[in-house]
């Protein structure tokens, strides 16, 4: 795909305009097509529908529940229209989502290279399960040193790797520049966004194929696993080919009652995103400035914090300054292991803050110790070359309760993990 230019984009009114299926008797929200299979009226329409001839957007017609299904497929046009792509479908998992992108992308013996800090499932899935069962094999990188990521490529090298903004380490990818890389190479550049849906419109800067774990920031109540693929036409059907496409013969794809709860969701995601954002920066200047160890990317000196406001989506419809803001998550060091867990204790136990819980997106706040839980998989060189330290908190901040109130009861666990030092001191 190429690149984009980058006129203010709002993806606030891309979906509006995407979000034009009425329910069956005029219902304001889309119906749920349960059905598993789909009827004809004459008997030759079946393999023309077999043979492509006739789909969703020729003829309305579908085959089979793996295969598109129209809310699912109603869902995808949502998501397209939020990640600006010809085309989106949603999977059963995040997991599922970026395994049928990358299986379809690369063949036995091909080539991945990938950033060194992401979520430890993806992490996983590249350093052991591809090698063994497929034979494709990854380098992994510090993202944010385009030469290491160029001198990592191979002849064989099908897909550069990354997420928006890393989890749990909060690097920002430059996307534009990795994708120069990656299309100088015939590579594609896939970006998961899960960390900033809204905020950040990957294909506007050159991206591919841009998945998302639907089950965090879309969903917002922690209820649901879902995933995402947006890309090409193109792409979006191979991954449904009845020979060679990846959904289609793995069968992560989502369920139509799934699809339609998450569809509800989205018209609202980016009002909480920004609400995320908006508490998430508060405490992160307030952490910093109390001289706590904090990352977040909308901090100053977050060293990727200019790289990250010039890839910021407007909020309003004629462009200018507010954005959706720098992200829900921030993730405080507090040096051990020990003081980390102590930290969410208190927080969970006597203040009710948020929960000690992975996962993210949710509408209240999580905690979790990322090097012993959501990046486990990396051993401990690898946790080290990625900089996550065992006392590294990632708190995907909530909605619930007010902003000053979740401030007091932070900065009393951390003061008090601190050994009493508070930050009006
Ligand atoms: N991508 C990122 C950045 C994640 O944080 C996660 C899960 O934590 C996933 C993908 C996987 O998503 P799922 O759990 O929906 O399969």
């Amino acid at each position: 795909m190429p690149k984009q230019d980058k006129d203010p984009f709002n993806p606030l009114v891309a979906m509006a305009r995407a979000r034009h299926e009425f329910g069956e008797h005029g219902g304001v929200n889309m119906s749920i097509e349960a059905s598993t299979t789909f009827t004809v009226l004459m008997a030759e329409t079946m393999p023309e529908i077999f043979s492509g001839q006739r789909g969703p957007d020729s003829g309305g017609c579908y085959l089979y529940g793996r295969s598109f299904n129209p809310t699912v497929y109603n869902l995808g046009r949502q998501l397209a229209a939020m990640e600006s792509t010809e085309a989106g479908y949603a999977a059963s998992s995040g997991m599922g989502a970026i395994a049928s992108t990358l299986m379809q992308l690369c063949d036995a013996g091909d080539h991945v290279v990938a950033s060194n800090t992401v979520y430890g499932g993806t992490f996983a899935l590249l350093r052991e399960f591809f090698p063994l069962k497929s034979g494709v094999e990854t380098t992994f990188v510090d993202i944010s040193d385009l030469a290491a990521v160029e001198a990592a490529i191979t002849p064989r090298t099908q897909v550069v790797f990354a997420e928006a903004i890393s989890n749990p380490t909060l690097v920002v990818a430059d996307i534009s520049k990795l994708a120069d890389i990656a299309h100088r190479h015939g590579a594609r550049l896939v970006i998961d966004n899960t960390f900033s849906p809204m905020m950040i419109t990957p294909t506007r800067f050159g991206a591919d194929v841009v998945c998302h774990s639907l089950t965090k920031f879309a969903s917002g109540a922690s209820d649901i696993i879902a995933g995402a693929v947006c890309g090409s036409n193109d792409f979006v059907r191979s991954l449904m080919d009845l020979h060679t496409g990846a959904l289609m013969l793995l069968g992560p794809t989502m369920d139509p009652k799934v699809a339609h709860e998450i569809s509800l969701r989205l018209p609202h995601l980016g009002l909480r995103m920004s609400e995320h954002s908006r508490r998430a920066q508060v405490m992160a200047e307030r952490l910093e400035s109390w001289g706590v160890p904090v990352r977040y990317p909308g901090l100053a000196s977050h060293p990727q914090h200019e790289l990250l406001a010039s890839m910021l989506n407007p909020q309003g419809e004629m462009g200018g300054e507010k954005t959706y803001g720098f992200g829900g998550i921030f993730a405080i060091d507090m040096g051990t292991m020990e003081g980390a867990n102590r930290l969410m204790e208190i927080l969970q136990n006597e203040h009710s803050f948020g929960f000690m819980a992975v996962s993210l997106g949710y509408f209240e706040t999580l905690m979790s110790c990322s090097s012993s839980t959501t990046s486990s998989e990396l051993d401990e060189e690898d946790k080290l070359a990625a900089g996550i330290s065992p006392g590294l908190v990632r708190i995907s901040i909530g909605l619930t309760g007010s902003l000053e109130l979740r401030w007091n009861q932070l900065e009393d666990a951390v003061s008090r993990v601190r050994g009493g030092s508070s930050s009006r001191a």
